[in-house]
């Protein structure tokens, strides 16, 4: 068996008029994330993870911001995609972890929801996928609530010398 492992970050902005998604999941907030795609924020550092372990490069080169393809893009079907590439190569998912940063919504209501979508896009058991969410103890740009965070790491398997 063969094994790799990668790992992944993303960050964006906080901003009004913009529906807040995490791990596929649509949340009551004032306000949302700024990006090109619906701003996932959750599933982009889960895809740069699964495409690190690879060295696949990052979701900038996979899917271009001025791509008009992934204007408002649901990042569940990117990964999608990415999870077609691995499996192009024969490689699977043996499991992911993340940690979304956020002070505000309070995230842990909707961390078992976020888990099954990730859980049924990647194809792995529910327990192989870790999702966690802490807040930055009010510091920073995350914790004066200016924007969220995630980073994940995959491990990736395939028979084989
Ligand atoms: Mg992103």
């Amino acid at each position: 068996m063969q094994w790799r492992i990668g790992n992944g970050y993303d960050i964006h902005r906080l901003v009004a008029g913009r529906p807040l998604v995490l791990g596929g999941v649509r949340l009551d907030h004032r306000l949302g994330l700024d990006g090109h795609s619906d701003a996932d924020v959750l599933v982009h550092a889960l895809m740069d993870a699964l495409l690190g372990a690879l060295a696949l490069g990052d979701i900038g080169r996979h899917f271009p911001p001025d791509d008009e393809r992934w204007r408002g893009a649901d990042s569940l079907v990117l990964l999608d995609h990415v999870v077609a590439l691995l499996a192009q190569r024969d490689w699977r998912v043996a499991n992911v972890d993340s940690v979304v940063v956020a002070e505000r919504p309070r995230l842990r209501p909707h961390i078992d929801a976020m888990r099954a979508n990730l859980a049924a896009r990647l194809g792995i058991p529910h327990d192989a996928v870790g999702v966690k969410a802490t807040t930055n103890e009010q510091l920073g740009p995350v914790g004066r609530e200016e924007g969220i965070a995630a980073h994940a790491v995959a491990l990736l398997w395939r028979n084989g010398p």
